[in-house]
């Protein structure tokens, strides 16, 4: 071998920082805020305030490596920590507020912070498990001076900590393989698991989600991410958008179709994402009040199956094209996003859209995907064969924060415990999570697949799927329907749309109307769902 002979500049998460307000100085930033009016700056603003931020850390005796956990929504003082933390070599963890007590009080205590930062809206929360913060010295309100209190917990005011700092920081150069931000998964089986970003994991990821095959970013899009900051830095898009020089809005805490709608329109959105549910209750607004969304062109969605009728929705009725991506917080989150090929587009338009709004995306470049049989042989890429689908790369997880054993192999291959299909096209399909495939007959059925058919059926707001324990069969799939307020709607309008759109032995053996629950992370809770639907005697 001989060295090559280029430059060897680390890639860290202050190196965007410095080319935002370098590049894109002036491309303006909105936030919402808890109870404060609507904030405005730009790039300059953003590296100006973060430089503080660091100061003000740095000052309450934030090292290299030290932890700081935060507490917030998608606004623009959750955005400087994640440029002020990292910057400083140091981690930030951020804390999942939708998980309960015991698993947020987990997270923090696991992660060993020093600082918790929090939105007014948490004081509460954050007075409750105050007493039980073991390595917390310094709570901070991300909040103005005025409307901030100290929570029971003596909490200062971020407006007051930072002002009077140095508006510029000579960030550190260090190991681009440094943690960066500590991300919990949801933990729906034992405690949540620490998954520690590098900064060259966040850098490589958010370069390669603005590419033209994945997110397609230009200085001319308008970004809204509807996914958290809190949950695996919300696909990337805090650095994707500033690597491309987008305008970045940011809504705080209101996803509802009301909150969104007006930042949509106000601010010209043209690009924006989140979980299905989100979207859900956007259209249902959109159809309610007639409005229409006209600056917007894209909507990423993942974290749960896009219901193909959703895409359709979007495209037919607004003009606007559904992105569907597949991630997880073990891989940063990017893994697959849906963007058309050559190849499909010559199949003709129905080809093109069916393959876009039923499957989760296609290979992207740094993430290398396969599926496998259970003998552990590779599974064809024919887009029939499922299996497990383990994934590889440099934004794929090595091992979980204070674990001993890695969690991939030995040769870089991680388990996610999804079960998936490839296809001729490099299209991936999720079939279901290993956990909440039913077996009937010896046969798999998908639960995911028939949640998508249902979500179509008019009336219908959640479908969710899961198996029954049967005498006969092993498992029959029982479905569960939260129906749209006011629908007219009953089992045998259900089945009666299902009939002619899915094979017969699919069908759900009874279908019950209920609320829906949801996890942390905006999934349908199929652990709670089964617990409570166990002893349900199908008719
Ligand atoms: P959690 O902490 O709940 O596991 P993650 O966001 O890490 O949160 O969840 C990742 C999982 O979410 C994936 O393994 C997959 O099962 C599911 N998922 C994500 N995106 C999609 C998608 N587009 N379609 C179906 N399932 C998805």
């Amino acid at each position: 071998m001989i060295l090559g002979l280029m430059q060897t500049t680390p890639l860290l998460v202050s190196g965007i920082l410095r080319y935002a307000a370098s590049a894109h100085a002036r491309r303006e930033i909105v936030s919402r805020l808890i109870d404060e009016p609507l904030w405005r700056y730009d790039y300059a603003g953003l590296a100006a305030r973060a430089a503080q931020a660091a100061h003000a850390l740095a000052g309450l005796g934030v090292r290299s490596g030290d932890r700081v956990s935060s507490l917030a929504w998608n606004t623009h003082r959750h955005l400087e920590l994640f440029y002020a933390v990292p910057g400083l070599g140091a981690v930030l963890h951020t804390a999942n507020p939708r998980l309960s007590d015991e698993q947020i009080v987990f997270t923090i205590n696991h992660a060993a912070s020093s600082v918790l930062l929090f939105d007014r809206n948490f004081a509460e929360l954050v007075a409750r498990l105050a007493p039980r913060l073991t390595t917390v010295k310094t709570f901070v309100m991300l909040s103005d001076a005025e409307r901030t209190h100290d929570a029971g917990v003596g909490a200062i005011s971020y407006e007051t900590l930072i002002a009077g700092q140095a508006q510029s920081f000579d960030w550190p150069t260090f190991d681009e393989n440094a943690g960066a931000f500590l991300c919990y998964t949801s933990g729906t089986t034992g405690d949540p698991k620490g998954v520690l970003y590098s900064h060259r994991a966040v850098v490589l990821h958010a370069m390669a989600g603005g590419l033209a095959s994945a997110f397609g970013l230009t200085a001319f899009d308008v970004v809204m991410p509807c996914s958290s900051l809190y949950h695996a830095t919300a696909w990337g898009l805090p650095f994707t958008a500033p690597i491309c020089g987008a305008k970045l809005v940011l809504p705080a805490d209101k996803m509802d179709g009301a909150s969104l709608h007006p930042l949509i329109q106000g601010e010209g959105v043209t690009f924006t994402g989140g979980v299905p549910t989100i979207w859900t209750m956007y259209l249902a607004y959109l159809e309610q009040t007639g409005q229409r969304p006209d600056s917007l062109k894209r909507v990423v969605i993942g974290g749960s199956a896009v219901p193909r009728a959703m895409a359709e929705t979007f495209k037919t009725q607004y003009g606007v094209d559904v992105l569907q991506i597949w991630g997880m917080t073990e891989t940063c989150p990017l893994g697959v996003i849906a963007t058309p090929t050559p190849s499909l587009a010559a199949l003709g338009e129905d080809a093109l859209n069916d393959a876009i709004w039923t499957r989760q995306g296609r290979l992207q470049f740094g993430i290398e995907l396969k599926v496998e049989n259970e003998d552990g042989s590779e599974a064809p890429r024919d887009g029939e064969t499922s299996g497990a689908l383990k994934v590889r790369g440099p934004w794929v997880i090595q091992r979980y924060y204070r674990q001993e054993s890695d969690a991939a192999e030995a040769d870089g291959w991680f388990d996610t415990g999804d079960i998936a299909t490839l296809d001729e096209h490099g299209f991936m399909r999720i079939t279901d999570r290993q956990k909440d495939v039913i077996k009937s007959g010896g046969e798999w059925i998908s639960s995911i697949d028939l949640e998508n058919i249902a979500a179509g059926c008019p009336g219908v707001k959640i479908a969710a799927v899961i198996g029954v324990p049967h005498p006969k069969w092993e498992e029959r799939p029982l479905m569960i329907i939260e129906a749209h307020e006011g629908a007219a709607l009953g089992k045998a309008e259900v089945l009666n749309y299902l009939a002619p759109r899915i094979v017969k032995w699919w069908t759900p053996d009874d279908v019950v109307f209920a609320a829906v629950p949801l996890t942390a992370t905006g999934k349908i809770d199929k652990k709670v769902l089964r617990e409570a639907w166990r002893g349900h005697l199908m008719t």
